[in-house]
């Protein structure tokens, strides 16, 4: 089975959610989604460090992964505040989400520190899902496709053709992500993830590069969801605030699934 036979779809939460918050969101979310396949759908959330623990023994991984929201590329040492992929491992999690725009715009990481951890991931058996995206500024001089093929070439450069098998990559322009973001419209979208996927199967042939998913990020909202998932090559969503409360996140799920399932000719 292709890996792209199925849509992903998840959410990180930021520093918004408790413990006790993030427990009730996955048992809602859970609950919500019990009777869908998961052959169809890679359903993931990505709380906060401190409810990873209480989260895992909340929900199966078959039905829901978890992520983190960020890690260090070395197993243990001098690096005061950092989480080792080790300590991660221990509580059984799926995803490392590497190099969200507000871990490289806000804390000052480069390409070069999410190439570390995404072999850091790889090594230790995770899934990365390495985020990339260009400024406005960026877009404005024009230079988007450039930057997402930098980041892709960089920050994957460790990569063998083997461990592509189970990366992910997210595209959420910078200018898209939050408050006061602005989504980018779905031919948009699909454009700058042709480039992507162009990219990835140059640096990992055919068979493998056209096979990664990729997720958009930005803005997803219940009204944009539906067209942003008919582009082609829009293999899933990577929302955030709309899919922070379980039940409208179930609704933008119930709603983008029939239409992936068109896309793909899967009855
Ligand atoms: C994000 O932070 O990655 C994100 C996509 O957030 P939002 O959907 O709220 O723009």
């Amino acid at each position: 089975m292709r890996r792209l036979d199925k849509i992903y779809l998840g959410t990180n939460t930021k520093m918004y959610k408790s413990i006790a918050d993030t427990v009730e969101f996955l048992k809602r979310l859970d609950d919500l989604t019990a009777d869908i396949s998961r052959n169809l759908l890679e359903l993931f959330v990505i709380p906060s460090y401190t409810a990873l623990d209480q989260a895992r023994r909340t929900v199966k991984e078959e039905y829901i992964k978890l992520g983190a929201q960020n890690m260090c590329w070395e197993d243990e040492g001098q690096f005061t505040g950092e989480i080792s992929p080790l300590m991660l491992k221990e509580i059984g999690i799926n995803i490392i989400e590497i190099g969200h725009s507000e871990r490289r715009h806000i804390m000052g990481e480069t390409d070069e520190i999410e190439k570390k951890k995404v072999s850091a991931a790889l090594r230790h058996g995770f899934t990365p899902l390495l985020c990339i995206g260009e400024t406005l500024e960026q877009k404005n001089y024009k230079i988007s496709d450039e930057i997402l093929k930098i980041q892709l070439k960089v920050g994957l450069n460790e990569v063998t053709e083997q461990e592509a098998k189970s990366i992910w990559i997210a595209y959420e322009p910078v200018w898209a992500i939050g408050v006061n973001g602005i989504p980018a419209d779905e031919g948009y979208a699909n454009e700058k993830h042709g480039i992507i996927k162009d990219t990835l199967i140059a640096m990992f042939g055919k068979d493998i590069g056209s096979d990664i998913p990729v997720l958009y990020g930005g803005s997803v909202n219940p009204q944009n969801a539906e067209p942003l998932i008919k582009e082609e090559n829009i293999d899933g969503l990577f929302i955030g605030r709309s899919a922070w409360q379980a039940d409208n996140f179930y609704k933008i799920i119930q709603s983008v699934l029939p239409l992936f399932k068109e896309k793909r000719k899967i009855f």
